[in-house]
């Protein structure tokens, strides 16, 4: 409370008759997280990390349901600044869902990400879609299921919310809003092109989805690549890292994190029982898994060393990329 008091302080300051300071100093760097929710009964929600800029504000993913929308809006509210950017770190929809919404209010507002979407919205989105319709066909969709499914179609079929106005091709150093930042693009990680956020100003790193806290969402991850961008944020000099779902971590906490995946990986390459990888990752990652999750973050574990980290036509399809199916 005290910094966005400071911050509107700033912003009062700034409308007065002096000369405009460099625009550099004119804002509070420091990052604020709007942590992503994921009740049991629904898809999580991504964090959102709002970067104030001279131009306005940076939002970093904007979520899946309107209830997280409203605490973006919200923000933008009481510091008074429009959202002038939005940067989506991959093409989820528990990180872009809200794209739409926020540019309702703010159609000015750019999308920087990469293009990796495209392939999603041949490959991967149409899938998912004949998933819901049947769900939903078959009656047996719970009224939060529906409401997802309906939230998600809504975002697929509106391309003109998702795909970039600002596509990021490379990893360098972006001007967003005015503000300085280095964009990291990472292929074939939690999806074809991942994109990361180093802030130098902060010490910060943006991870997106490369670091989940609970367990990595494998769903359209490529292990090996996955792996290899895990290595460049740790080459970066860091003094905290927010993830894409969870808790900011320190750089200590995130070499925890690294060495309980990079566990993971090599226990799904080995001959090892599923099982013991599925318990290897829930005694490495402890800390990370909120009390009483346990059990259904041990159903994800399953799922993922099955269906994608043991399977040749999972690598086939995430390390290379997405097409029509
Ligand atoms: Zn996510």
């Amino acid at each position: 409370m005290e910094r966005t008091l400071a911050v509107i302080a700033t912003l009062v300051a700034c409308r007065g008759s002096q000369p405009a300071a460099p625009a550099h100093t004119a804002y509070d760097p420091m990052p604020t997280v709007i942590a992503g929710a994921f009740p049991p009964d629904r898809g999580p929600d991504g964090n959102s990390v709002v970067l104030r800029a001279p131009r306005g504000l940076i939002v970093v993913d904007t979520g899946r349901h309107p209830a997280h929308q409203d605490k973006l809006l919200a923000f933008a509210h009481a510091v008074g600044a429009p959202i002038a950017a939005i940067v989506n770190t991959h093409w989820h929809l528990d990180h872009t869902g809200g794209n739409a919404r926020l540019r309702a209010v703010y159609p000015g507002a750019e999308i920087v990400a990469t293009r990796a979407v495209e392939g999603a919205l041949v490959g991967f989105f149409p899938n998912g879609r004949a998933q819901g319709d049947a769900l939903i066909a078959s009656g047996k969709a719970t009224p939060q299921q529906i409401e997802d499914i309906r939230l998600g179609r809504a975002a697929v079929d509106d391309t003109r919310n998702l795909l970039p106005t600002r596509p990021i091709a490379r990893t360098g150093a972006v001007d967003i809003a005015g503000r300085p930042l280095e964009l990291h693009v990472a292929p074939f990680a939690a999806t074809e092109a991942d994109l990361w956020i180093y802030d130098a100003a902060t010490q910060t790193v943006i991870a997106g989805d490369l670091v989940v806290a609970e367990v990595p969402f494998f769903d359209s991850g490529c292990p090996q690549g996955w792996r290899a961008a895990l290595g460049e944020i740790a080459a970066t000099p860091f003094v905290r890292l927010i993830p894409g779902h969870g808790e900011p971590m320190t750089r200590d906490a995130f070499a925890r994190w690294r060495a309980a995946f990079d566990a993971l990986l090599d226990c799904a390459a080995s001959t090892a029982d599923g099982a013991t990888c599925v318990a290897g990752w829930r005694t490495g990652a402890a800390g990370f898994i909120p009390a009483g999750d346990e059990a259904r973050i041990d159903e994800y574990t399953t799922y993922y060393v099955t269906e994608i980290l043991r399977s040749p036509a999972a690598h086939e399809r995430f390390c290379h990329p997405l097409r029509a199916e």
